[in-house]
């Protein structure tokens, strides 16, 4: 069954005219992990703001479904609660708000009865222990003063405690060390089964070396223009985006 459809995809920004995605159709079912790589400026951040509605771009044409259910018109949180989770390019910082708070808000509102704190802080110890984030991590401001990779690994953290549906991580290994990479990388393997999906938006090959691969979308120009195995994104690597453009 299909988790995620998504037919003839038209997007522009609310407030200007300006087109970003531009017939864009992508399909993902339950246990697969689909990749989109492309350059610069082609719509990825974008298409996945789009699926989880940001207020900021508007859908001309087209639909996404979820599980059969039209999407478009949802709210963020609707569309969260329904099973997806997008992790950000750049995690915002927020003074203020303790992580360890963030965690438990993050999870109260996807439960009907209210969580048991030992089996919580329990959880988190164990999360936390998996993805070798500090335990002082827990007790900071929400990513405030974290380094790119503490950040990237906060987002995965997320991603374990939630354990949506559907993950779509956007550029999560970007500005990594080798070490930060393999964290994220387990991090997804620990995530990913075969009643969910992996949405994976990168530039770099080193995050897939541990991740079974089920298809590479290259995007350009708010389209998707060549779909193919792991070897595609191997190729990317090695010759870019070229040809594609
Ligand atoms: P990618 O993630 O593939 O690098 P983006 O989806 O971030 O690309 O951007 C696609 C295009 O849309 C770019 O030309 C970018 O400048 C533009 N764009 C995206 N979001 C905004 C925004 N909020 N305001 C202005 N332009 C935007
Ligand atoms: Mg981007």
């Amino acid at each position: 069954m299909s988790l995620l459809k998504i037919n003839n995809l038209c997007t522009s920004l609310k407030d200007e005219d300006k087109k970003i995605l531009k017939g864009l159709n992508l399909e993902i079912k339950k246990g697969e992990v689909h990749v989109i790589m492309g350059p610069n400026g082609a719509g990825k951040s974008s298409l996945a703001n789009i699926i989880l509605n940001n207020p900021k771009y508007k859908i001309v044409d087209g639909n996404i479904f979820f599980e059969d259910k039209d999407i478009s018109t949802l709210s963020t949180d609707e569309i969260a609660r329904l099973g997806i989770f997008m992790s950000f390019q750049t995690p915002e910082e927020i003074p203020g708000l303790k992580m360890s708070s963030f965690l438990k808000n993050i999870k109260q509102n996807q439960c009907d009865e209210k969580i048991n704190l030992f089996k919580f802080s329990n959880e988190i110890d164990n999360l936390r222990k998996e993805l070798d984030i500090k335990e002082e991590f827990i007790n900071r401001e929400l990513n405030v003063g974290f380094s790119g990779g503490e950040k990237k690994k906060n987002e995965i953290l997320q991603l374990l405690l939630l354990n949506p549906k559907l993950a779509i991580l956007d550029e999560t290994d970007s500005g990594l060390d080798i070490d930060a990479i393999n964290t994220v990388s387990k991090g997804i393997n620990l995530f990913k089964n075969d009643s969910n999906a992996v949405l994976i938006i990168t530039h770099s090959t080193s995050i897939l070396k541990h991740i079974k691969v089920d298809y590479v979308h290259i995007l350009v120009d708010g389209k998707i223009v060549c779909t193919g195995d792991k070897s595609l994104a191997d190729e990317i690597a090695k010759t870019g985006y070229t040809k594609y453009i």
